[in-house]
């Protein structure tokens, strides 16, 4: 139950993870559909209820437009969790794979992992379709991203290299076996189910504090004389 870095590999969870909200919750267009999309959210991230049952259901009851759904990327954007993208750069100086794969909507989670420096191709995310009027049609019903043990399997899948994983929910918690290091952050949502399965839980609100759990010594000291990334490491929050 330690994390045992170096890490090759650091796969990211998007929503309530790398952003402070849950993209599918943007899309709801009054209070009380955003009150019940939120409940049926809670629900699946903590276990209660099958991911799979709530995804086609969240969808379906806001119906959302294709140019709504585009918008997310930029509340992604807008609200990108503080640090994200400088650790995303300091993972990138160290060589280090990083991943996004996450049960969001592929077109926002690919515009928001861009802007973070994530090339395209180590983007997982759930595509949906619209018909000729940009209406809401479907959702892919073969993604293991819809479902519970999808993200598990899809990281198994994955080339070997020594591999930590970094979300907030309950689907990111069951990769743990088959990932070298599992870290809850809590830094927008503690779920104590999910820090309970945890190798390491992060409660910062800043990403920068995951660097001293999840980086080598030789790895922070490498960090530290870099002239673009030294400045990081003093911006780390204590705990
Ligand atoms: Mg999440």
């Amino acid at each position: 139950m330690a994390l045992r870095p170096p890490f090759q590999r650091f796969v990211f969870d998007c929503d309530s993870t790398l952003s402070s909200v849950e993209g599918v919750e943007e899309l709801a267009t009054t209070d009380e559909l955003r009150a019940s999309i939120e409940a049926l959210t809670c629900e699946a991230m903590t276990g209660k209820v099958p991911l799979d049952e709530i995804y086609g259901r969240r969808l379906e009851l806001m119906a959302p437009r294709q140019r709504d759904v585009n918008r997310i990327g930029q509340r992604y954007i807008e609200t990108a969790v503080p640090g994200a993208r400088e650790v995303i750069s300091a993972l990138h100086a160290l060589d280090k794979e990083v991943r996004i794969v996450s049960g969001g909507l592929r077109l926002p989670v690919v515009t928001f992992g861009l802007w973070l420096g994530i090339r395209n191709e180590r983007i997982d995310a759930v595509q949906i379709s619209f018909d000729k009027h940009g209406r809401y049609q479907d959702f892919d019903r073969q993604s293991p991203l819809a479902r519970n043990g999808g993200k598990q399997e899809l990281v198994a899948a994955m080339p070997p290299m020594r591999t930590v994983l970094i979300g907030d929910g309950i689907t990111d918690a069951e990769t743990r076996e088959v990932v070298d290091g599992f870290v809850c952050f809590g830094g927008v949502i503690y779920r104590k189910e999910v820090a309970a399965l945890a190798d390491a839980v992060v409660d910062s609100a800043d990403l920068r504090a995951l660097l001293p759990a999840t980086l080598s010594e030789d790895e922070l000291a490498f960090l530290a004389r870099h002239p673009k990334h030294s400045a990081l490491l003093n911006q780390i929050p204590r705990s």
